[in-house]
């Protein structure tokens, strides 16, 4: 079976630090492994709508910024698919099918979901859109026949729902549709980067986020305001490391040669931790640390960004082209899958046949 990958983001925002230790990095990684034969990634727009409905603008404005921010990470057009989920009718057209082997107390036990309706105060009246926003992530996973989706944790519950989909698909009907595998990041700190709050997951929706094309000095900024250990007043006293963010993002992003380079006084994070835990290492001196080492790490993607920044129309083709390319695939798919579930009247002679017999007298 061919390797394929599909992922994408939704267009709600700029992409930030948790997006690129999350799942961009591994994508890049991935095809520059040379081991897969399709990578597709989806700007997912029309789940973006299901809850920002009233507000197309912002969902329109920042398709470009993703755009951007995947060819500045080193996402290369001649390599993989960039493409506009809107822009593929046949993942609407999945999505309704599929509809009917999902059930409505299955959508709501999704964990993903029910904390999302709690953030958007969604409790009272959930547009029936949202709710069933995983069946059209499965619609997305198996429209490209995926094998592979490079995510972040929270997306645990939206592959389940997918392999439960197409289990059932290939049950009823027949074996059409590809269970896809998850890719978790591998380092733990990365499955779901907390926001420079303290809070839970770094999220557009929340506005605790260090974006990729963020100026150096916002950037520094909002690593010296991070969110550490609220016990540790003075430098004397000793400090946590759970709960403390400065410390899980140097987790996500220290290497070692990050010390010789900007800490000599110590040789690796472990002892940087230790003496943080005695006692005597102050927070402004950890944050300077992590600003160091994030300045490094993004300095080459928005250089990047900047030179794709100069030809905005080069960008919009890279995604019409995709699309073009995602919606020939997905409609191999959907023919597929219509004839799995016999709603191809036109194409199937046997009925035509059949029943012209049925009237012959
Ligand atoms: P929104 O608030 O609009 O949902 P978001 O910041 O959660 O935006 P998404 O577009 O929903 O971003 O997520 C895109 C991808 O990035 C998914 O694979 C998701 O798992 C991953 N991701 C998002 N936030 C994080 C995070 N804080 N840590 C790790 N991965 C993340
Ligand atoms: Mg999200």
């Amino acid at each position: 079976m061919s390797k394929i990958i599909l992922t994408g983001d939704r267009p709600t925002g700029r992409l930030h630090l948790g997006h690129y230790v999350g799942s961009l990095k591994r994508r890049v990684e991935l095809q520059n492994s040379g081991e897969y034969e399709k990578i597709l990634i989806m700007i997912a727009d029309a789940q973006a709508l299901t809850d920002n409905f009233d507000n197309p603008e912002k969902i329109r404005q920042n398709i470009i910024e993703v755009a951007l921010d995947y060819l500045s990470v080193g996402l290369d057009p001649t390599r993989s698919t960039l493409f506009i989920q809107s822009q593929i009718p046949e993942l609407t057209e999945l999505t309704f099918y599929y509809m009917n082997l999902v059930s409505v107390s299955r959508l709501y036990r999704n964990p993903t979901v029910k904390s999302e309706i709690q953030l958007r105060n969604f409790e009272a009246s959930i547009p029936a859109g949202f709710l069933c926003y995983p069946i059209s992530q499965a619609a997305d996973i198996t429209a490209f026949k995926a094998t592979a989706v490079p995510v972040g944790e929270d997306q645990l519950p939206m592959l389940e729902q997918t392999k439960e989909i197409v289990r059932k698909f290939n049950a009823v009907y027949r074996e059409v549709l590809v269970e896809p595998e998850i890719l978790l990041p591998e380092n733990n700190a990365c499955l779901r980067l907390p926001g420079t709050d303290g809070k839970a997951k770094m999220s557009k929706s929340l506005g605790n986020c260090i974006y990729l094309a963020d100026s150096p000095e916002d950037i520094r900024k909002k690593v010296m305001g991070m969110f550490t250990d609220p016990l540790h007043l003075q430098v004397s006293d000793p400090g946590h490391l759970e709960g403390n963010t400065v410390f899980t993002y140097l987790d996500a992003f220290c290497k070692q040669r990050h010390f010789a380079e900007y800490l000599p006084e110590y040789s690796c994070l472990d002892e940087l931790k230790e003496h943080y835990q005695k006692g005597g290492l102050g927070d402004v001196k950890i944050k300077k640390f992590l600003n160091n080492i994030l300045q490094e790490e993004l300095a080459p993607i928005q250089a990047k960004r900047k030179e794709y920044e100069k030809d905005i129309s080069g960008v919009y083709n890279i995604l019409k082209e995709g699309s073009e390319q995602a919606r020939s695939i997905a409609a191999k798919t959907l023919d597929e899958v219509k004839a799995a579930m016999k709603i191809n009247y036109f194409e199937d002679e046997a009925l035509i046949r059949m029943h012209s017999r049925k009237y012959e007298n």
